[in-house]
C-alpha cells in the first residue's frame, strides 16, 4: 500500500488519533511538519528532525520551480536528496505565496501572472503546479487553489471558490491519468472560502466530490482574528470526510495547534517555530520567553531547563543568548529556533498520546493556561473526558496570533 490513512480513535468532528502511511514512512497524526520552503529548514540539520519526532517536511513548488528548478532538483535525487531527508514530504503548490504578494500577480481563469524579481513574467497555472510537482517526487502534492487575501470580502472570496473548483478539477483529472496514489504520489485538495460557511460548504462539497486523497482548509489566519478562523476551521471540517487527512495550512502556535486538534485537525505547517526562535521569543511549557529581555541579562539556566533538546543540552545560558542576539551572532537564532521546533513537536508527541490516553482536555487546558491569548476555547458541545495530566507549570504571557 502507497498510501492510507487509519483512523485510531475520535469521532468526525473533535480531535482524532490517526495513522497516515507515505511511500516514506508513516506519520501518526496530529503531525506538524517542519517548513523547509526553499528546500531547506531554517538553521536546522535534517539530522535532528527524526530525533525530535518529525516525520513529514513541508517544501514549496513554486519556490524551488523558480530557484534552483525542478532539473537541479531532480539531479539532487528529487525534493527527497535536496532535503536530506527520507520521511515523508508535502509540497505546497505555491498559490499562498504568489497571492499574499497581491501586487505582484494578476489571476486569471487559466492561471496566475507573477512577475519575480530573478525570472521575471511567469503564468503559474494549475497544470504547471501539477507538473513541477510530480517533477520534485513528494509524496504529497497540493493543488493550486485562488487564496484571497482578505477572506472577509465576499466578492473576492466566491470568485476564488469557483476558480478554486475549476482548478481542482483540471489537478484531480491530470492526478487520475497518471494512475492517483499509484504513481507514488497523492493529491490534496484546498478548501477555500474565507469567513462565509455557505461557500466553505459549497467548495467542501465541490472538492469532495472529486474525491481527492485529502483535503486542506486555507486560506486562514490572514487577519480575519482567532474566533473566525477556529469559526472555519469548524465549519469545514465538519463538511469533510471522515477517512481522509486534514491540514490546517500555516497555522502552527502552540495554542492554535490545540484548538484545531479539537476542532478535527490532523496536519499542520507552520514558520512560526522557527520565525519566533530567530526573533528571540522561545516556546516553553510554561509560556513564552523573549529573550531579549533585560531580565535574562545574568540568567545562567538554559532556555528552558530538562527540555532534552540539543539547543538546551548544550547549556548555553539564557545572558549568553541574549547578549549574542543583541550583538547580531547567528548562534542565538539556530539554537532558539531548534528549541522552538523541538518543543512543537514534542508538543504533538504529547497532544497525539493524550488522546490515545483520553486527557487530551487536560493537555488542552494547560496549552491554554501557558498561552491565553484571544484563541477561543473549547468548540461548543465539546466533551470532557477525565484524564491524567502533568501539572501546570506557571503563568505566561499572552502569544500573538501568528501568519505563516
Ligand atoms: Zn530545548
Amino acid at each position: 500500500v502507497n498510501f492510507a490513512f487509519r483512523l485510531l480513535g475520535g469521532d468526525a468532528e473533535g480531535p482524532r488519533l490517526g495513522l497516515f502511511t507515505t511511500p516514506h514512512g508513516e506519520v501518526p497524526t496530529p503531525a506538524f511538519m517542519a517548513v523547509a520552503t526553499r528546500g531547506m529548514l531554517r538553521g536546522i540539520s535534517p539530522a535532528v528532525l527524526r530525533p525530535m519526532g518529525a516525520s513529514i517536511v513541508l517544501s514549496n513548488a513554486l519556490h524551488l520551480f523558480l530557484r534552483p528548478g525542478p532539473e537541479t532538483v531532480r539531479a539532487l535525487g528529487g525534493i527527497h536528496g535536496m532535503l536530506a531527508w527520507d520521511g515523508a514530504v508535502l509540497t505546497d503548490s505555491g498559490g499562498f505565496q504568489i497571492f499574499s504578494l497581491a501586487s505582484l500577480c494578476r489571476v486569471t481563469d487559466a492561471g496566475v501572472f507573477y512577475k519575480d524579481p530573478v525570472r521575471g513574467r511567469i503564468l503559474w497555472t494549475p497544470e504547471k503546479a501539477f507538473e513541477v510537482q510530480a517533477a520534485l517526487g513528494p509524496d504529497i502534492a497540493m493543488v493550486l487553489d485562488h487564496c484571497p487575501v482578505e477572506p472577509t470580502d465576499k466578492d473576492l472570496v466566491a470568485p476564488a471558490v469557483a476558480r478554486t473548483l475549476r482548478w481542482g478539477r483540471i489537478q484531480r483529472d491530470l492526478h487520475a491519468a497518471r494512475g492517483g496514489t499509484a504513481s507514488g504520489q497523492a493529491l490534496f485538495g484546498i478548501v477555500q472560502g474565507g469567513v462565509f460557511p455557505d461557500l466553505r460548504e459549497e467548495c467542501a462539497r465541490g472538492l469532495r466530490e472529486m474525491e481527492f486523497d485529502g483535503y486542506a482548509v486555507g486560506g486562514v489566519s490572514l487577519g480575519e482574528g482567532p474566533e473566525a478562523m477556529m469559526d472555519s476551521v469548524r465549519t469545514t471540517t465538519a463538511r469533510l470526510p471522515r477517512d481522509r487527512v486534514r491540514y490546517l495550512m500555516g497555522v502552527g502556535s502552540p495554542r492554535e495547534l490545540v484548538e484545531a486538534v479539537a476542532r478535527g485537525i490532523d496536519l499542520f505547517d507552520c514558520v512560526f517555530p522557527t520565525r519566533t526562535g530567530r526573533f528571540a521569543t522561545a516556546l516553553t511549557w510554561g509560556g513564552r520567553l523573549h529573550l531579549k529581555n533585560a531580565r535574562f541579562r545574568e540568567d545562567c539556566a538554559p532556555i528552558e531547563p530538562g527540555c532534552p533538546c540539543l539547543s538546551c543540552q548544550s547549556e548555553v545560558p539564557r545572558g549568553a543568548l541574549r547578549a549574542g542576539f543583541l550583538a547580531g551572532e547567528f548562534l542565538p537564532p539556530i539554537l532558539v529556533s531548534q528549541h522552538n521546533l523541538h518543543f512543537t513537536l514534542t508538543l504533538m508527541g504529547r497532544i497525539r498520546e493524550s488522546l490515545q490516553k483520553g486527557s487530551f482536555p487536560a493537555l488542552a487546558a494547560e496549552i491554554r493556561g501557558a498561552y491565553p491569548g484571544k484563541t477561543p476555547g473549547p468548540p461548543p458541545g465539546d466533551a470532557i473526558l477525565e484524564g491524567s495530566s502533568p501539572p501546570i507549570p506557571g503563568g505566561a504571557p499572552s502569544i500573538r496570533n501568528p501568519n505563516r
